[in-house]
């Protein structure tokens, strides 16, 4: 780790990691001048449980990263029992990286709508700045609570965001690719090919994808609260 870039988390189930994380991911770090690290969840809070275990979740990710070194994967939410708060998970890099290095929490805009369900969601900002990945054009419908927090913590610039450790907002415009883990999910149960969605590490080793081609999802995932 670089002592004075910042450094940003992106968290999420990656069940399984595919394009639009990455592309997301890849822009985020461009924008911020950041390192980032891809943090899978071992057990995500409020929402149905990952099909992939953990130890294959990281697998995959770590084929999709492998020959860059832009984005990175941190596997400290394995290591933890009960669910996988990212409040926990940002205090653990903030005690890692000290006071002053600024620290980004990435967020995609449709998770991020459901944050005030997140496990101590207002000191998520006394740890960290948090950055919502929004497709150009789109303003995510947020509730009143967060509305304020997003009027009070607005940043112009990811500049002000390199200057200070923790406690602003900052619209990231990522390309839109309208990829989810559920719709390749369920492109797998049904036979398909997921050619092109998912990085093409993930298809070169057919161990890979395995659990999800017996996988026939439910119905929609619920609400995306960590
Ligand atoms: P699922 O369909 O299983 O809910 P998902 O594709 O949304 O999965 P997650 O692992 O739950 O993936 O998401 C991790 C993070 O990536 C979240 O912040 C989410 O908003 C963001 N994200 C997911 N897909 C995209 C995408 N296509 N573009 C930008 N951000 C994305």
């Amino acid at each position: 780790m670089s002592p004075t870039r910042p450094l940003a988390v992106f968290g999420g189930t990656f069940d399984p990691v595919h394009v639009g994380h990455l592309r997301a991911a890849w822009e985020a770090a461009e924008a911020l001048g950041a390192e980032v690290f891809l943090v899978p969840a071992k057990v995500p809070p409020h929402r149905s449980q990952p099909v992939a275990s953990a130890a294959r979740r990281a697998a995959m990710l770590r084929a999709a990263l492998a020959g860059q070194d832009r984005l990175q994967l941190d596997l400290r939410e394995l290591d933890r029992d009960g669910p996988s708060y990212t409040f926990d998970t940002l205090a653990s890099f903030r005690a890692q990286i000290g006071v002053q290095r600024p620290l980004m929490l990435l967020i995609g805009a449709d998770a991020f709508s459901g944050l005030v369900e997140w496990h101590r969601w207002r000191e998520l900002f006394e740890l960290a700045h948090v950055c919502i990945l929004t497709r150009p054009g789109q303003i995510p419908a947020v509730p009143e609570d967060l509305a304020a927090q997003v009027a009070a913590r607005a940043a112009v610039s990811a500049q002000t965001l390199r200057t200070t450790p923790a406690g602003r907002m900052f619209n990231i415009a990522v390309t839109a690719l309208g990829i989810s883990a559920t719709r390749i999910r369920n492109l797998l149960a049904n036979g398909g090919d997921p050619r092109w969605l998912v990085p093409q590490a993930l298809l070169e080793d057919p161990a890979l994808l395995a659990p999800y081609r017996k996988f026939r999802d439910p119905g929609p995932a619920s609400s995306d609260s960590r």
